[in-house]
């Protein structure tokens, strides 16, 4: 049997320590016990897609156009 249901593509961005974890610490103001966001991460759901980059206006960029060109419900045309 098939099983062809359409992936979703999910791709959350999200801050990073130097050590590569994700940061949840409050920034306004900026929680004492936060070593500081030295990048920002993003995973899609499907697994297809990964990118880390100190910019996050950037990671967010790219990880809207994936999401957008891959999540076949929001095709245009
Ligand atoms: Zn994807
Ligand atoms: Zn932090």
């Amino acid at each position: 049997m098939s099983t062809d249901k359409p992936v979703r593509h999910r791709a959350p961005v999200l801050p990073l320590h130097k050590d590569g974890s994700e940061c949840k610490h409050r920034q306004k103001p900026v929680d004492p016990e936060c070593p500081g966001r030295t990048g920002y991460s993003t995973t899609c759901s499907a697994g297809d897609f990964t990118l880390t980059n100190g910019i996050r206006a950037y990671v967010e960029e790219q990880a809207r156009h994936h999401v957008h060109t891959n999540d076949p419900k929001k095709v245009t045309r």
